[in-house]
């Protein structure tokens, strides 16, 4: 079993060839492909030379399938993919739309799991949610 990254509202693939695959448009400017290491906390991210991702600003997230806004119901700053691990467990995968903010959280039922040094800015948030 791989590992797959599924958009939640079409369900479609979004991790080929090892590259977690996303649309993204900052305010103001043409939207891009990024591709992302899919291990989680890991936060190499490649996209087409001719954009600059400037540190802080923040980046709203598409599949770039359906194009539907990748959002997360936890926190307005976060952004929601599903995920299917190794071991065919299914976990919804929040992390920051803000570059080069490194928080990111995996919740399974009421587990929740953190990654990243900046993972505690929206854990406040998060322990007040009501994951039942
Ligand atoms: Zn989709």
């Amino acid at each position: 079993m791989k590992m797959d990254y599924i958009c939640p509202a079409c369900g479609g693939h979004l991790l080929i060839n090892d590259k977690l695959i996303l649309s993204a448009k900052h305010e103001g400017e043409t939207g891009m492909l990024i591709l992302m290491n899919p291990e989680i906390g890991n936060y190499q991210t490649t996209h087409h030379q001719s954009h600059m991702i400037e540190e802080g600003s923040k980046f709203d997230f598409f599949c770039p399938i359906c194009h539907h806004k990748l959002s997360s119901q936890l926190n307005e700053n976060l952004v929601m993919v599903h995920v299917t691990d190794q071991n065919d467990k299914h976990f919804e995968l929040h992390f920051s739309r803000i570059a080069g903010q490194k928080s990111t959280y995996t919740i399974m039922g009421k587990s929740v799991e953190t990654f990243g040094i900046d993972a505690p800015h929206y854990l406040d948030f998060i322990n007040l949610v009501d994951l039942s």
